[in-house]
């Protein structure tokens, strides 16, 4: 695992609790979390914990993003399973792989982790196309609802402005969502 973070509204709709995970094999220019891809980072977590974590949270829904997610398909499922057995949660991932690529993976856990998905936001992150609008990097990633739990919410899907917010714990300050390339340039350039 790279990340997680209750309290979450910039990755989907309602309030939610994110999870990243460590690992990722491209390396999209501009990347925003590129501490996330080192397949030999982050930390080691039960997934039973963070199941736990998931459905104490009472959040309406678990957002996953990376990272690769579709790299520990198999521990998100069991992650999934565990945190709806103890109530029904719904799942958003963020992937760089396409829905297509996914589909014709040969990896069993791959399709369960679809399977287990309500929505599927996919695509490689690309800079130029970084429009600023909400729950997404690049105007080449599609929402895709793959049950009908977030299907009326897909529609607002890069229709609105994004939208960033901070979190401040004992380690800093944690940044969540994807800014646009404008509100990027301004971090970049302000001093503390
Ligand atoms: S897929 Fe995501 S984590 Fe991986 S390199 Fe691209 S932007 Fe970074």
């Amino acid at each position: 695992m790279y990340d997680v973070q209750d309290c979450v509204t910039a990755l989907g709709p309602g309030v939610r609790f994110a999870v990243w995970t460590q690992g990722c094999l491209r390396r999209c220019p501009g990347c925003m979390s590129p501490q996330s891809r080192p397949l030999d980072g982050g930390t080691l977590v039960d997934t039973r914990e963070l199941a736990a974590r998931i459905a104490e949270s009472g959040r309406e829904g678990v957002t996953i993003s990376g990272g690769e997610p579709f790299l520990q398909a198999a521990a998100l499922c069991e992650m999934i399973e565990l945190a709806r057995a103890e109530r029904d949660v719904g799942v958003i991932v963020y992937t760089g792989c396409t829905l297509e690529e996914l589909q014709a993976s040969d990896d069993e856990a791959v399709h369960r982790l679809l399977s287990l998905c309500d929505l599927l936001i996919d695509g490689a992150y690309v800079e130029a196309l970084n429009d600023g609008k909400n729950w997404r990097g690049s105007s080449n990633q599609r929402a895709i609802p793959l049950t009908q739990r977030y299907r009326a919410q897909a529609a607002e899907y890069g229709a609105k402005p994004a939208s960033v917010e901070f979190f401040f714990g004992e380690e800093g300050v944690r940044m969540v969502g994807v800014p646009s390339r404008e509100l990027l340039e301004r971090f970049r350039n302000m001093k503390f």
